[in-house]
């Protein structure tokens, strides 16, 4: 007979039961909570869970892949040891003393910055990850760390650093309560949000414009979130700041300024007036390809609203001019009164690790950008990271800190990075090489020791990072639905060791020192802040209260204890603590955005800089091109996202890749007819890094001038272990993408708007 058995926490099933589990969505930044049927240890249904707080039942077609990703033959289940230019299995052990044996030597012959390290986007969604990625970088001492922040965010997390404070402190677009939103550069139909975290943004948007709100969409692809909207503004890509600054223009212009209850804590207003004072709608008509009197009428509107915002993504901040429009986007939510307020864009406040609910309020050091440049090529540094498209430089060229060996935790920058062909010759040069991934992929194919964390089943959750932007403040950790394999170690685990390792402690030592001394340095920082709950108390009694905890539940614990709604180690008892959200596996609602300013600011004055001198000093650049059109048959590249796609990784899912190829060329029909170019027959694409052959797409759903590559495909090289990818191959669109061509402010790189030659493909 079977047992039926609700088990909140998620405890592994025995043979006799059918138990339930409860699990935020790890695969993108919405976080659908999942219900997980697991009957003898088997996964048999994932749905979306109808009780979670925030996401009411939704999901999309990804969510329930967590049971194939699973179960994917082609999933790593035990560490791989490259022997004789061959990886073959080895046991954790081994793995971890081939790591000690080769990366030791490197960091005593050549210094720290001889290893370089990359996190890939996943660690963004991911419990050990977020806790246990800064270890590793401090113990590894290195300055050559690189991430996906800067091929995707980084523009958008500088200019809110500038503004704000802080780099986490993002304003979000309250769409639930706002009555108008133009959305420039993102597809939130396709991609499900992102630097604003909300599950069914469909139904969301549904309910936007059934209250009568406006929904206006600025892209140069008419997307799916366009051909839902109001109003479709198909502008030239990676003109958006021209655009925004013509409507700051405009409303300078029109006397139509107002801060509102913000203009005591907002400066340099008069400097932002002066920097968009050239850039008038009818000065940026033909560099943007949008009408003055529409950038005029979208200005007027968003002021006119009773609550709007602005809310802009990856196709305004991967762009030559990604900082300036991730600033220009909260410039113009401010200077329309929408900042900070219901139904405009607002400050989300996490339940644990956020910054700005730390420390004095309204004051701290800003903006912790530029203070050092990449030893090659002189790009600079933003909040310890150095620009991702520097990374294959400095492994090629030689001389004192050139990059002798590579960590990857979870990544695959030779699909995500730009020039990926360069990156991939460069990392067969590598003298070692680590990869922490579950799948033997483009990247990790070069790794000298591969070590595969358990899946995402098998290990706990909780969204540090993506809870930060949050349109509706909730908490909610997962306990792992699965157990691990027998002999299996935690993905923290894994991580501790690598740290350990780095450290010069050795393979053997034990991970538990690691999260210890983190936890002792939150705690030292906590009871240091004179406005927190635990101010003055002693580290070694908050210590030992946490003795019931290991590895990332000790410090999450520690961090929703310390937090804004914690219970402070008893200061506030009925403050939340772990044991409370494990207790309400189906999240903890803690209310909707609430005004945050100026307690949420981090700036040294205390106050909002409208007008920040790292961005101004960009702005004679995109003065530069205002008047430059498009030229005669100009093409340019942009990328799409895809509802059954998340960058490169989970085209192994046969679910999510049957049917018709996805990886097309879009190509609008005058120039299609233009260049001889036939639907479904192959095209070359030609830029400066590349060239890549894929089928063509006829659609008007992009502007003329403009045609479009989805990212993340390409998986035909050798020695990867990803067949069900490698019979959907497609083609990598960043053999085309330029590593030189960057925003400036930021040195993220610049995929949108890249200039291509396309033409039949001959055969
Ligand atoms: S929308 Fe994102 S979080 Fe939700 S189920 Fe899909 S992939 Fe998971």
């Amino acid at each position: 007979m079977t047992t039926i058995v609700d088990r909140p926490t998620g405890h592994a099933a025995t043979d006799a039961e059918v138990t339930t589990g409860f699990r935020t969505c790890p695969l993108c930044e919405a976080g659908c909570g999942l219900e997980v049927t697991v009957r003898d240890g088997e996964v048999v249904r994932i749905r979306g869970d109808r009780a979670d707080v925030f996401s009411h039942g939704y999901i999309c077609p990804k969510g329930s892949t967590l049971k194939q990703i699973h179960d994917d033959p082609d999933r790593l289940r035990s560490p791989l040891v490259r022997r004789n230019g061959v990886l073959e299995p080895a046991t954790w052990d081994e793995a971890f003393s081939e790591v000690d044996r080769r990366l030791r030597p490197i960091i005593g012959e050549h210094g720290p910055d001889a290893v370089a390290i990359y996190l890939g986007n996943p660690n963004a969604h991911n419990l050990a990850g977020m806790l246990y990625g800064k270890p590793l970088i401090k113990a590894l001492g290195t300055t050559n760390v690189f991430s996906a922040s800067t091929v995707d965010q980084r523009p958008k997390e500088v200019a809110a650093a500038l503004m704000f404070g802080h780099l986490m402190t993002v304003p979000v677009p309250d769409i639930d309560r706002t009555g108008y939103l133009l959305v420039l550069g993102a597809n939130p139909l396709e991609s499900n949000g992102s630097l604003a975290t909300a599950p069914d943004w469909p139904g969301r948007l549904k309910s936007l414009r059934a209250r009568g709100g406006r929904l206006v969409v600025v892209d140069p692809r008419r997307t799916k979130t366009a051909e839902a909207a109001d109003e479709h503004v198909a502008i030239r890509p990676g003109t958006d700041p021209y655009l925004l600054a013509a409507m700051v223009n405009t409303l300078a212009g029109d006397d139509a300024i107002a801060l509102g209850r913000l203009a005591p804590y907002v400066d340099r207003l008069e400097d932002l007036v002066a920097a968009v004072a050239p850039f008038t709608p009818e000065a940026v008509e033909s560099v943007t390809g949008v009408p003055a009197a529409t950038i005029r009428r979208l200005a007027g509107e968003l002021r006119a609203a009773p609550a709007g915002c602005v809310y802009g993504r990856i196709g305004t901040t991967t762009a030559p001019f990604g900082t300036v429009a991730s600033w220009l986007v909260d410039a113009l939510n401010t200077v329309t009164g929408n900042l900070d307020r219901p139904g405009g864009a607002m400050f989300p406040r996490a339940a644990a690790g956020h910054f700005n609910t730390r420390g004095t309020p309204r004051f701290g050091r800003g903006a912790l950008i530029g203070r050092r440049t990449s030893r090659v090529r002189g790009l600079p540094e933003s909040f310890g990271e150095l620009p991702a498209v520097c990374l294959a430089e400095e492994i090629e060229t030689p001389g004192d800190g050139q990059v002798r060996a590579l960590i990857v935790l979870a990544g695959n920058p030779v699909l995500s990075l730009p020039n990926g062909e360069r990156l991939d010759r460069a990392m067969a040069g590598l003298d070692f090489m680590v990869s922490v991934d579950i799948y033997l992929n483009e990247t990790s194919r070069h790794a000298d020791v591969v070590l595969p964390p358990p899946s995402a089943l098998q290990r706990s959750h909780y969204d540090i990072a993506l809870l930060m932007f949050a349109l509706h403040n909730v908490a909610n950790y997962s306990a792992p639905v699965l157990p691990l394999e027998p002999g299996d170690i935690d993905e923290w685990e894994i991580l501790a060791r690598l740290a350990l390792i780095a450290a010069g402690v050795g393979p053997a030592a034990d991970p538990d020192l690691v999260t210890d001394l983190a936890a002792r340095t939150l705690l030292h920082a906590a009871v240091a802040d004179d406005h927190g709950p635990v101010a003055g108390r002693d580290v070694d009694e908050l210590f030992d209260e946490l003795a019931g905890r290991r590895g990332p539940e000790k410090l999450l614990d520690l961090m929703l204890r310390t937090g804004p709604y914690g219970d402070g180690f008893g200061a506030r008892p009925a403050g939340l603590t772990l044991a409370a959200l494990e207790a309400n596996p189906h999240g903890v609602d803690l209310g909707a955005l609430e005004p945050r300013l100026p307690d949420c600011l981090r700036t040294p004055t205390g106050t909002i800089d409208l007008a920040p001198e790292a961005i101004l000093a960009d702005i004679p650049r995109l003065a530069a091109g205002m008047h430059d059109g498009p030229a005669d048959g100009e093409l340019v590249l942009v990328g799409r996202r895809d509802l059954r796609s998340n960058n490169s990784w989970m085209h192994n899912v046969k679910v999510l890749v049957k049917g018709k190829p996805r990886c097309t060329l879009h190509v609008h029909p005058d120039d299609a007819a233009r260049l001889g170019l036939v639907d479904g027959a192959p095209a070359t694409v030609t830029a400066r890094t590349g060239r890549v052959v894929a089928p063509v797409h006829v659609t008007d759903a992009v502007r003329r001038g403009v045609v479009s590559l989805p990212h993340g495909w390409g998986h035909d090289l050798p020695g990867m272990r990803l067949g069900v990818a490698a019979d959907h191959a497609g083609v990598n669109s960043n053999l085309l993408a330029d590593d030189e061509r960057i925003d400036a402010v930021t040195g993220t790189a610049a995929f949108t708007g890249l200039p291509v030659e396309v033409a039949p493909a001959s055969g």
